[in-house]
């Protein structure tokens, strides 16, 4: 599969389109393609894979992968401008990418964190590829069609670079149809997994269902918002809504909280839940604790309207993405609005709502012009104590605005007077 710079087609961006690629933005549309890709005849070459970028003025720009299929056609895998004559994506080329990533992550990981992104696709100069390592078990997404072609060298660079217990993939994604590729079965493809993988976030132990949970197994983007709610929590009731593993939760009960709701409708996600509360020692199953510390299955909508006001003292709203889609913003809108209105409705002074959107389609600014209108509605003076987004680890570059996903805002809420 290693393709030596030398053979790669070429391709040329149209004028003005360089200046960007230039600032280390990693993405290049169809339309912002002058000519090519062309094989070294100057014949078309109609490749799914590496080629080599050229700017409107004819100067070598970087490497990128390329796939006319998504309207996102070319995406930059490196813009270093030693690589026109000598650039290969092999093993080694791998090896070297994930060592690196792993010492420039673990240097700022938190204490007692043995989970995190090692590879955060394109704003890791990784296009297409995740990988969230829990333990030594690595658990990688493919999303794009040029990097499929490179699942064999992923796999041996990670025997060679770490010294895996497990490598599984969770390619079992719907965002792969956007590149002509299917979703695919769950894989193990080195090693064993026997259960739940027990991790550490901040201290506090987890287990991921990395073969049947979401995602890779857990939202690990949420880490630095979790420790947050932790330090709000002593002495609060605690709701803490689209739960999904009890996260949020799990932290408010290990900081005194009095009280902690945890709801989501996945009844799997539930179980996991309440393993990880009895994981770190919390009694969940003594019958005193039962109303202390509650596990409903429901929709989340449902449950709003079952409750009152003043039942609880700080509430996490940690929805799914609602904007998956180009055409589902303006909906998704709506729907973060009416969420965020009935969680204000339900608080009293004081009161704190730690709210978060991980649609990237939704700017942090877009977000909190939605919790304006969601205060407004609800009559309610909002007051941000912290704004927070994805850990250092969930790579952002101030050359990729896109790649920030995750907002999350802590209000506290207040009267009017
Ligand atoms: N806060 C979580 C991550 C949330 S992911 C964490 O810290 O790990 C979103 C969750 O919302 C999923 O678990 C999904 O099952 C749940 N969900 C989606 N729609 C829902 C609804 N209408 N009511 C209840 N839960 C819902």
């Amino acid at each position: 599969m290693a393709a030596m710079s030398n053979q790669m087609p070429k391709l040329w961006l149209r004028k003005g389109r360089e200046t960007p690629v230039l600032a280390g933005h990693p993405w290049v549309f169809s339309k912002g393609i002058e000519m090519g890709p062309v094989d070294e005849a100057g014949k078309p070459a109609r490749v799914v894979g590496l080629v080599k970028v050229y700017g409107g003025s004819k100067e070598f720009l970087g490497i990128g992968m390329y796939n006319p299929n998504n309207s996102i056609s070319l995406r930059m895998i490196s813009i270093n401008r030693n690589d026109e004559k000598d650039f290969k994506v092999d093993k080694d080329f791998f090896v070297k990418k994930f060592k690196g990533l792993e010492s420039a992550k673990k240097e700022f990981l938190p204490v007692e964190t043995t989970a995190y992104r090692l590879v955060n696709a394109d704003a890791d100069w990784l296009p297409g590829l995740i990988m969230d390592r829990y333990e030594n078990v690595f658990v990688f997404q493919i999303h794009t069609a040029a990097m499929d072609m490179y699942r064999e060298e992923i796999i041996d660079a990670l025997k060679k670079a770490f010294k895996p217990e497990a490598i599984v993939e969770r390619s079992d994604i719907d965002s792969r149809k956007a590149d002509g590729l299917q979703s695919l079965p769950v894989k193990i493809h080195y090693g064993k997994v026997e259960g739940n993988v027990e991790f550490l976030e901040n201290g506090v132990k987890f287990f991921a269902d990395v073969l049947g949970g979401q995602k890779t197994g857990f939202f690990l983007d949420q880490r630095d918002s979790r420790k947050k709610v932790g330090e709000l929590s002593r002495g609060k009731k605690v709701l803490n809504l689209f739960s999904y593993t009890g996260g949020f939760g799990l932290y408010a009960a290990l900081n005194g909280a009095e009280k902690v709701t945890t709801i989501d409708s996945s009844e799997p996600a539930l179980e996991l839940a309440q393993e990880n509360f009895r994981l770190n020692g919390i009694k969940i199953d003594d019958e005193k604790n039962f109303e202390k510390y509650d596990f409903v299955c429901a929709d989340v909508f449902d449950f709003l309207s079952s409750i009152n006001i003043g039942d609880y003292d700080l509430i996490v709203c940690d929805p799914p993405a609602f904007a998956k889609s180009n055409d589902k913003i303006d909906e998704a809108k709506k729907a973060y609005t009416s969420i965020n209105r009935r969680c204000m409705d339900l608080l009293k002074s004081g009161g704190i709502l730690v709210t978060c959107s991980c649609s990237g389609r939704i700017t942090q600014e877009e977000f909190r012009d939605i919790l304006k209108f969601s205060a407004g509605r609800s009559k309610k003076d909002m007051r941000v104590l912290s704004a927070l987004t994805q850990p250092f680890d969930h790579t952002e570059r101030v050359s990729f605005s896109e790649g920030r996903y995750l907002k999350t805002f802590v209000l506290q809420c207040l009267d009017h007077f």
